[in-house]
């Protein structure tokens, strides 16, 4: 009998907390190729009948996820596979490609990804917009009929073959939004960092992940295997041995008794031991996170990132489609605010519904209201979506990607315009809605001064504050370590945002991932933020030690950070206040940098 394969530990960096123990599926983007091979005639009727089954066995998949995000997105979203299944049914295609075979004897997956091919050429070509979207569809499809043929079930991250720990060189947004809920117990992946949309998205999934990986993970780990991804500690561990299991199981149940806990308190103010008051908000992604937020005590919606309404419709959704997603979710909030942010397309979220070009350096191109400046149709329809959903409850509005004083009053002319034709229309909206503006790049953080006097608020994109201020791709492991939230320029900078809005009486928030993770609560409780705005998993912990922590010692905290030369000397403060005020947070959650 073979030897029972030996414990290893991979490490990465830790995504989305949680702990899952399961089997192993090897995520290989574009591993099959499509080789030309000659049949016999007596193969061809074999290689046809395994053809039709494909195409029956795609239909049936393709139902089952039509039916699938129906139920969990909208109708519009289901929409798309519409087209799919249009495809599918394309009879003259099909015998096209069927009669091909037996003219040619050729393989029958060679003649198909042939076929397909030189309509994809063609379509793509075509000058309507619309026709050219139709080629993705003729993709997407056509990739899922070829892992059939090739029996390869197991590669459809939307449709698991049971429950599986994924593990892959990468995954995209669009993947991980489109992940299988029910099955995909976690995902580690060799590229990637905490701030890359694929991890923010998991962590709103509470999906435990691990990236960022720098060994070989994908040779060395087996299809198959068990694993245990652990997202607190950044590890995933191989053919883990009886006493590892023993020690996860209990670190499992411990934790699964902490965020019980934090449920319990969920309806206690998030106010400090000498009664300073931090409103905590969620950051969802998608209308259905709205019920999680609520069952953690969110007091609001601090970021709903709109993006994500173009994962899966390849289309911008029109005025109406988002007018109803906005005006579910302010009313859904029951009297809380909901911050409904304009698309911020570009960087790692390229959308093909709205940008098909290439950009060499595209975080610092055309991304959100720099792109949407040759686009003011698209803007515009969206702003007028938000300002009509006001009626239906307290919606605000937010701009991403600020640079300059002057963007913010272009802006400000477009909602003027919008609200001037739905008042001489007499479209019910809320008049006094607030314009806001995120402060993640390092000039408006400067120039937070010129900027407030324009807005009602500002809201802190850590996210993209630290790669601009640190000259850090905030989705490359290998500068993960630059990656600093705490380093001293980033305090000063948020200081000098602080000092701004003080000054003329506006409220600021931080909705990047530095508000999800209770590191850093103590820094930013003591810099006078007003609200904090995170996954909703992390409202419970964040809470907790809000309700440990005094607004002096916060304070002080700050005081001797802005004073220290490193990251890591301001971690080590803000680990020493947390270990004396609130030990628990600190052994659930770590504190490494
Ligand atoms: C940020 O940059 O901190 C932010 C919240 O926006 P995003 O992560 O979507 O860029
Ligand atoms: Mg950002």
């Amino acid at each position: 009998m073979a030897s029972p394969a030996k414990e290893y530990v991979f490490h990465g960096i830790p995504a989305s907390p949680g702990i899952a123990i399961g089997t192993v599926l090897i995520l290989k983007k574009n591993e099959f190729s499509v080789e030309q091979r000659k049949i016999l005639p007596s193969e061809v009727e074999g290689e046809i009948t395994l053809f039709r089954d494909a195409l029956n066995k795609t239909r049936g998949q393709t139902q089952e996820l039509q039916l699938k995000i129906l139920r969990i997105l909208s109708e519009n979203d289901s929409k798309i596979f519409d087209a799919h299944l249009l495809i599918l049914d394309d009879k003259p295609l099909m015998e096209e490609i069927e009669e091909t075979v037996r003219k040619t004897l050729t393989n029958i997956d060679y003649v198909f990804s042939k076929t397909i091919q030189r309509y994809i050429v063609a379509i793509s070509s075509i000058e309507d917009k619309y026709l050219r979207e139709r080629a993705a569809d003729i993709r997407d499809v056509s990739e899922r009929l070829l892992k059939n043929l090739h029996g390869r079930e197991d590669y459809f991250l939307d449709h698991l073959p049971g429950q599986r720990v994924i593990i892959a060189h990468d995954l995209t947004p669009s993947d991980t939004a489109g992940l299988d809920r029910e099955n995909a117990q976690a995902f580690a992946t060799e590229s990637g960092s905490r701030t890359s949309h694929t991890a923010i998205m998991a962590r709103s999934m509470q999906i435990p992940a691990v990236v960022g990986i720098q060994e070989d993970i994908l040779t060395l780990i087996n299809n198959g295997d068990l694993v245990i991804v652990d997202g607190h500690a950044g590890s995933v561990i191989v053919n883990p041995g009886q006493s590892t299991l023993a020690l996860y199981a209990e670190k499992e149940t411990r934790e699964q008794k902490f965020y019980d806990e934090m449920l319990k308190e969920s309806n206690l103010r998030p106010e400090t031991l000498d009664g300073f008051r931090i409103q905590l908000a969620a950051n969802i992604d998608k209308p259905e996170e709205l019920a999680n937020a609520k069952l953690n005590g969110a007091a609001g919606v601090g970021l709903f990132r709109t993006e994500y309404l173009l994962v899966n419709s390849r289309k911008v959704p029109s005025e109406e489609e988002q007018y109803s997603v906005y005006s579910k979710l302010a009313s859904g909030m029951e009297g809380h605010a909901v911050i409904v942010r304009t698309f911020d397309v570009g960087g790692d979220k390229l959308s093909d519904a709205i940008t098909q070009h290439h950009e060499a350096n595209p975080f610092l191109g055309c991304r959100a209201i720099r792109f949407f400046r040759e686009h003011k149709d698209i803007i515009t329809a969206q702003i007028r979506a938000i300002i009509r959903a006001s009626a239906h409850g307290k919606i605000k509005i937010m701009f991403p990607m600020i640079t300059s004083p002057d963007e913010v009053d272009e802006l400000n002319i477009i909602v003027q315009e919008v609200k001037e034709d739905l008042m001489k229309n007499k479209i019910p909206f809320d008049h006094k809605i607030e314009i806001g503006i995120m402060i993640e790049i390092p000039s408006a953080a400067i120039m937070a001064d010129f900027l407030a006097p324009k807005v009602d608020f500002f809201s802190i994109g850590s996210n993209d504050l630290v790669q601009y201020t640190m000259a850090v791709d905030r989705t490359n492991e290998k500068v993960a370590y630059l990656y600093q939230p705490a380093n001293p320029a980033i305090l000063k900078l948020i200081k000098i945002v602080m000092i701004a809005a003080r000054k003329h009486k506006i409220w600021v928030s931080v909705c990047g991932e530095m508000a999800s993770d209770p590191r850093y609560t103590p820094l930013l409780v003591g810099l006078g933020i007003h609200e904090l705005s995170m996954t909703p998993a992390s409202i419970g912990p964040v809470r907790r030690l809000i309700r440990s922590l005094k607004m002096h010692d916060a304070h002080k905290l700050v005081e001797s950070a802005l004073l220290a030369g490193s990251s890591k000397e301001v971690m080590d403060l803000s680990a020493e206040l947390i270990s004396r005020m609130a030990p628990e947070i600190i052994n659930i959650t770590g504190t490494g940098d």
